[in-house]
């Protein structure tokens, strides 16, 4: 009998997010990284529906899974979760990665995430189990690299990646005002917007 060598572990990405809607600068990131981290699939994971909105209301978890799938479909990499959904209340990423690491025993996480929120999560949370679940990818704005103060270089990483200054809330404001969206987001994200009259005042 040869040598039993380990088989190299599939390499995740997940990408959680509100998705409210999914744009492009959702998908040029997770593109980006996949590339840059030699990542095997990146899933999409749109948070659950708070319990309370603070200031204005989330669309329906459904809305936000259908436009992820719909802009995501045409790439074999990319894959949406509903974990997220089907669990239920606020999304805690550390539930998010408990749950696809069980799902997924066979496989490196790295979480993907705007640096900005990445500062959040890693002073909300226990930051050991976070570590101990997944690899950490700040994704920032050209020129924007952070100073990565004592957070450890093999469990975070940032990546600098085109296009970030697209936002969902701008792309909401936007269909409110009557403004195109076209480009912004995939065509049938513009479309699915449309015929649900998603973020207009009298939708
Ligand atoms: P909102 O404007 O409502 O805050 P958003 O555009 O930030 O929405 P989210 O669904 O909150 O979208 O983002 C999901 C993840 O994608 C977050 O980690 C966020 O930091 C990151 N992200 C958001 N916009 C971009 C972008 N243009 N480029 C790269 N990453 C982004
Ligand atoms: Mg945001």
């Amino acid at each position: 009998m040869g040598e039993q060598t380990e088989p190299a572990k599939r390499r995740l990405g997940v990408m959680g997010g509100t998705f409210d809607p999914v744009h492009h600068g959702h998908l040029v990131a997770a593109s980006e990284v996949a590339s840059q981290f030699h990542l095997d699939e990146v899933v999409f994971v749109p948070t659950g529906q708070p319990w309370q909105k603070s200031h204005r209301a989330v669309s329906p978890a459904e809305d936000r899974y259908l436009m992820t799938v719909i802009a995501t479909a045409s790439n074999p990499q990319f894959s949406v979760s509903r974990i997220d959904i089907d669990r239920g209340g606020p999304t805690y990423t550390v539930d998010t990665l408990r749950d696809l690491r069980a799902l997924n025993d066979d496989a490196d996480l790295f979480f993907i995430t705007g640096a900005d929120a990445l500062a959040q999560i890693l002073t909300w949370h226990n930051t050991d189990e976070l570590f101990s679940l997944a690899h950490f990818i700040g994704v920032t704005r050209p020129g924007h690299i952070l100073a990565n103060p004592g957070l450890p270089d093999d469990r975070v990483s940032f990546v600098e990646v085109p296009a970030l200054a697209i936002s969902s809330s701008d792309c909401r404001a936007r269909v409110a005002e009557g403004e195109p969206v076209w480009y912004l987001v995939p065509d049938g994200v513009v479309r699915y917007i449309a015929k649900r009259r998603l973020y207009r005042h009298d939708g």
